[in-house]
């Protein structure tokens, strides 16, 4: 099938962007990399007025290193952080988690702001990004604001942004050197969407574990402070510490009704933490 006809923009910068979705009625899309939008699009799936296409602001593909922070523009693509063309606070978790995303063709065009933008639930960057505990800035006419990225999934293709915002930017706090990191994820093919994601950010010295537990059809589920998962506390010993039984009660208190799929998540679970304690 075709798209549906529609108007479409490329502004200059992203003010002209903020004023092209202010002054149009009806439905507006932003367009980045394309890679989701283009489908659904072509399977009439949308049906926009506007297409308002940001991929060529250079305010989107600016990245910086800022209190602590690393700012990544919302326009960089996958490609671009498993290239290491942009700077690394994560330890390199942020370049392998850019790597496993699909295909290279689609790491090319796809951009982390779109990818979360788009809020697939089986999408790398939803988990990756909520277990590292980074934040987004969201801009509109009015100002900026900001979400965490655990805030912004608030369900399946479905986000905290307002009509008339713009994912700006992803920051990214920089990790520990004492952190270890862990994910993991079960696709059915090499490239396919993942079925089963689990992300992990253990800090033995400050006794914490951020635990993700992502593909779940809907929001990922994340555990601020894991330590029930680990015997009440987070010691040097944690990858032998990980209990799977209190992780399965867990995921069925948090609404996984399907053991399987349970059993499913908690193993991609016990990898993450297994690749974090290794
Ligand atoms: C074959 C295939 C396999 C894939 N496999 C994976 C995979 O294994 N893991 C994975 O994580 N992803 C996967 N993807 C998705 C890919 O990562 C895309 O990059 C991502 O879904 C969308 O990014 P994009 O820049 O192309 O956004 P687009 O397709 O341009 O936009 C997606 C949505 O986000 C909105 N949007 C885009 N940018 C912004 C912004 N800055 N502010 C506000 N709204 C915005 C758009 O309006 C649209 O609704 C796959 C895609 C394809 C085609």
């Amino acid at each position: 099938m075709k798209p549906a006809p529609f108007a479409y923009e490329r502004p200059a910068d992203l003010g002209a962007a903020l004023a092209a979705m202010a002054g149009t009625d009806g439905v507006i899309k932003i367009m980045a990399g394309g890679q989701s939008l283009g489908p659904m699009l072509n399977l009439r799936l949308v049906a926009p007025d506007l297409i308002v296409d940001i991929a060529g602001l250079a305010e989107l593909k600016h990245v910086e290193v800022s209190g602590g922070e690393l700012v990544i523009g919302a326009c960089v693509t996958h490609a671009d952080i498993e290239d290491g063309r942009i700077p690394d606070l994560t330890r390199g978790a942020m370049q392998r988690v850019a790597s496993a995303i699909a295909y290279r063709a689609v790491r090319n065009r796809g951009t982390i702001g779109g990818s979360l933008s788009h809020a697939d639930p089986s999408a790398d960057w939803v988990s990756a990004l909520a277990a590292l505990g980074a934040t987004l800035s969201l801009r509109s006419r009015t100002g900026t604001r900001r979400v965490a990225v655990a805030d912004f999934v608030i369900g399946a293709l479905e986000s905290a942004l307002r009509p008339g915002e713009i994912v700006e930017a992803v920051r990214v706090p920089a990790m520990a050197s004492s952190a270890r990191w862990g994910y993991a994820k079960s696709c059915r093919k090499p490239g396919e969407f993942a079925h089963a994601i689990g992300a992990v950010l253990i800090d033995v010295d400050a006794a914490t574990a951020r635990v993700v537990v992502g593909a779940v059809e809907a929001a990922p589920i994340v555990l601020a402070d894991g330590a029930e998962l680990f015997g009440g506390r987070i010691t040097a010993d944690f990858g032998r510490q990980f209990d799977a039984r209190v992780a399965d009660a867990f995921l069925a208190k948090a609404g996984l009704a399907n053991a399987t799929d349970r059993h499913i998540h908690v193993a991609v679970l016990r990898r993450a933490v297994a690749e974090a304690a290794a």
